[in-house]
């Protein structure tokens, strides 16, 4: 049995697409997932990024999993474990966050049981290229769809900072100095304020404004099917401002956010400023490197097959694929990050799970193999 379809990039995006094609009835032997790291783990990239910043709770809710169908959620999972309905009462009223252990188990357990490292072959992706029947990567093919899922580009360091022994990212492994300057406003930072605090330090908070406070990343209407309208007919420059916008920092509200802050700020342990000034130690919690041009891959796509773009962003059709090299016999698409044309929260389970079910619909329907 040969592939009828590749992933590039075997993280969480390119796990979520391979479970919905499970789901569509494929098998194994029929999707090539094509990852740079000799693991074969999907959280891999993840679970770095979660543990340097200490994560305890996801920010998404129970269906923030990797599963080919919404339900039964984490919290469904959880109730039935322990036998308690707490966690179904929290979800109804969207305050159930799964802890980072919960959803981790889960990703294993569907790792085992999808066949996943049977798909699985080392290698990483300098190029898709459009053919006769598909698409080659690196010579390898052609598959009649590809699905690409390479997740950020790289972490982001303010240029002024990246020379500065004093500097780590965020998402790097570290532990805290005693005077830190933590720099940015979103969730990873705000993680930080707590994490440096109940590790005693003295915080400064380096920001250039004030975040966003709001539960999930994107607001709350741009996952439904109403607001996900209105964004696909929001013409192109103004739905790249939009883009913009929601990439603003936030972080959830809340007294578990807050009362940590309020009570450092009252002891002189936490201020916010504009500059690190003479910290021991300075943590960037400025997150990634956004677009697709930081991006080898993407860029030389782009470049090698005329694709549109809005200022950073693919320009995409509503269901995540790239319309000049998609048509009735054979398919790309994006997932991840780089779909937020298609998606906004592109970069969330939820998200990946748009694009999978999608993509999935497509190369079963398509007649040809
Ligand atoms: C700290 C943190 C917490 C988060 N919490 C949540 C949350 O609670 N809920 C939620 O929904 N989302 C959350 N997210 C967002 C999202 O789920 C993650 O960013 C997720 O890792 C994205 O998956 P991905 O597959 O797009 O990227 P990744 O997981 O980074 O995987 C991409 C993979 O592709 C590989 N790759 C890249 N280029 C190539 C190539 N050319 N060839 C081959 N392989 C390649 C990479 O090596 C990597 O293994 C969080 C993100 C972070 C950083």
């Amino acid at each position: 049995m040969s592939p009828r379809c590749a992933i590039v990039g075997a993280g969480l995006g390119g796990f979520v697409a391979y479970a919905a094609l499970r789901h569509a009835g494929l098998e194994p032997a029929e999707i090539a997932v094509l990852g740079e790291r000799p693991d074969a783990d999907p959280a891999a990239a993840w679970r770095v990024r979660a543990a340097a910043i200490r994560q305890q709770r996801m920010r998404s809710e129970s269906d923030g999993h990797c599963a080919p169908t919404s339900f039964p959620g984490l919290a469904v999972r959880e109730a039935v474990r322990n036998g308690s309905p707490g966690p179904l009462l929290l979800s109804a009223c969207d305050r159930y966050r799964p802890s980072v252990a919960e959803f981790l188990n889960h990703v294993d357990e569907l790792r085992d049981r999808s066949g996943w490292d049977e798909s699985v072959r080392q290698g990483r992706i300098e190029r898709v290229a459009a053919v006769a029947g598909g698409f080659e990567l690196d010579g390898r093919g052609p598959f009649r769809h590809v699905l690409v899922a390479p997740g950020h580009p790289g972490l982001a360091v303010p240029a002024k900072l990246a020379g500065d022994a004093r500097t780590v990212h965020a998402y790097e492994p570290h532990d805290y100095a005693a005077r830190v300057a933590v720099v940015g406003a979103g969730m990873a930072a705000a993680t930080e304020w707590l994490n440096a605090l109940a590790a005693g330090a003295e915080v400064v908070s380096v920001r250039r404004r004030e975040p966003a406070r709001r539960p999930l990343n994107v607001a709350r209407p741009l996952f439904s099917k109403r607001g996900l309208a209105g964004f696909h007919a929001t013409p192109r420059a103004p739905r790249a401002e939009l883009l913009r916008r929601l990439g603003a920092p936030s972080y959830p509200p809340g007294r578990s956010w807050d009362a940590p802050v309020e009570r450092a700020a009252r002891e002189g342990r936490f201020r916010v400023t504009a500059d690190p000034g003479g910290a021991e130690q300075v943590i960037c919690a400025t997150g990634f490197r956004r677009g697709f041009e930081h991006d080898p891959l993407l860029r030389r796509l782009v470049g090698e097959h005329g694709l549109e773009t809005e200022g950073r962003w693919i320009v995409l059709a509503d269901d995540s694929t790239v319309p000049r090299l998609t048509d009735g016999t054979r398919t790309l698409a994006l997932a991840g990050v780089p779909a937020q044309w298609a998606y906004p929260a592109a970069d969330t389970l939820v998200g990946m799970k748009y694009v999978a079910r999608r993509f999935a619909r497509r190369v079963v329907a398509c007649p040809t193999r």
